[in-house]
């Protein structure tokens, strides 16, 4: 894979596909790591005189204009970042885009609004996706894939354009693909992986793979209930994968097989309703068994009595891989888990990566300190889909 230093972008207009995918309060960005995580590529390429087009998607718009998901809040807190104006062009490929680009000097920056606000993007026929690359491609005379958190979907920007221009990889998924690529190869042991969050079917592909890998696999977050489930637990109204239930038997039984130590919740705390998440009135939670939670309840975070096993079994891990919270840390009353696990990560004398954008934004709305992480990754479902062996579109395109 080529890198930026190999392009020569003095002058030239340089696209750069990130990932500006941030959480936003309505206009206000509640973590900006993915935009500070970027930002170091960018300010490369204007010190090198280049003109810098950045293009991301934000969120899920159905392929045409969203005010929410607007990416002008990025362009001012990227700006901010950079120390320097960055233009907004409130469009993708259309007039503002256009002009916006053209009045580019060399050094200046412009962000082009929501990828995604083109249904071309996101399709899945080639020749509407190509044609809309096409349409990109016409902004820059050179590429730079820097949207780590993007590169396992297949879209305009990610896989199709850099077909179209001559490329190369950011520093950022420079340093991603590097770290991940060391927790294919030779790990230092124990290898514990954490699994959590709310994509359960998204998630428990890894599991395949990792079973070959990792000496001890921790479950937390809405997962759980489907591995609770399949060990013949009632769950009440948790997140549940019905479906996945042979999967999950079947990785239980090959975990045992192999040796791999598998670790589910022996305790939750449980609430009839889901929290509110933009008031946080107090939940008042109830804390049960894990093979006792009450039919009309849901379980929203992992109990005490599982934090501390949780984190006894990563006190002497040599490698961790954490992806996805242990609960709905976002109110208080459910952050303990996830808390937790991020301190018990800390404790450790191990080579720590996180992944996934809530786990990232976790780790930095809970007060931690993320430099203090082995590595924090900027992208969940790209890790996941490298660590299970997948190609990933975007790498790949940018290999070629
Ligand atoms: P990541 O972005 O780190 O990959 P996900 O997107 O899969 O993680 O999941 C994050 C979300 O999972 C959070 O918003 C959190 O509230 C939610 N979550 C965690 N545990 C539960 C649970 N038990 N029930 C419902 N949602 C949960
Ligand atoms: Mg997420």
């Amino acid at each position: 894979m080529k890198t930026i230093e190999d392009l020569d972008v003095a002058g030239k207009r340089v696209f750069v596909r990130a990932d500006l995918n941030v959480p936003l309060d309505g206009t206000t960005i509640t973590d900006d790591g993915r935009i500070r995580a970027v930002a170091p590529t960018i300010a490369k390429l204007v010190e090198r005189g280049a003109r810098v087009v950045v293009a991301s998607h934000l969120g899920r718009p159905k392929g045409a204009p969203d005010p929410k998901f607007s990416l002008a809040p990025a362009a001012v807190r990227l700006g901010e970042i950079l120390g320097k104006n960055v233009a907004f062009a409130t469009d993708t490929v259309g007039e503002s885009a256009e002009s916006t680009v053209a009045a580019l000097g060399d050094g200046e920056v412009a962000l082009l609004e929501n990828l995604r606000f083109n249904a071309g993007e996101t399709s899945k026929d080639d020749a509407e996706r190509k044609a809309f690359a096409e349409q990109l491609a016409a902004l820059a005379d050179l590429y730079v894939g820097d949207g780590f958190g993007a590169v396992h979907r297949k879209h305009a920007s990610v896989y199709d354009l850099p077909g179209l221009l001559p490329h190369a990889a950011g520093d950022l998924i420079a340093t991603e693909v590097g770290v991940l690529k060391k927790l294919t190869e030779e790990v230092a042991r124990p290898y514990v992986v954490v699994l959590g969050g709310a994509k359960v079917s998204d998630k428990l592909g890894v599991i395949d793979n990792l079973l070959k890998k990792a000496d001890r696999i921790l479950i937390g977050g809405g997962m759980a209930y489907t591995f609770l489930k399949a060990k013949g637990h009632e769950v009440g109204i948790s997140l549940l994968q019905e479906d996945q239930i042979p999967v999950v038997l079947d990785y239980l039984k090959r975990a045992e097989e192999t040796g791999v130590e598998f670790v589910l919740p022996v305790d939750v705390l449980v609430s009839a309703e889901f929290p509110d998440l933009k008031t946080k009135a107090p939940a008042n939670p109830e804390l049960v068994a894990a093979d006792a939670i009450p039919a009309d309840q849901e379980g929203l975070d992992i109990g005490p009595k599982t934090r501390e096993l949780y984190a006894a079994k990563l006190a002497d891990a040599g490698t961790v891989f954490w992806n996805g919270p242990m609960g709905v840390f976002e109110h208080p009353d459910y952050a303990n888990g996830t808390k937790a696990v991020a301190q018990a990560l800390l404790d450790s004398d191990a080579f720590t990566v996180v992944g996934g954008g809530d786990s990232a934004a976790a780790v930095r709305i809970l007060g931690f300190d993320e430099n203090a992480f082995g590595h924090i990754s900027t992208g969940g479902g790209a890790s996941l889909e490298y660590l299970e062996g997948k190609t990933l579109p975007g790498l790949a395109a940018l290999e070629g």
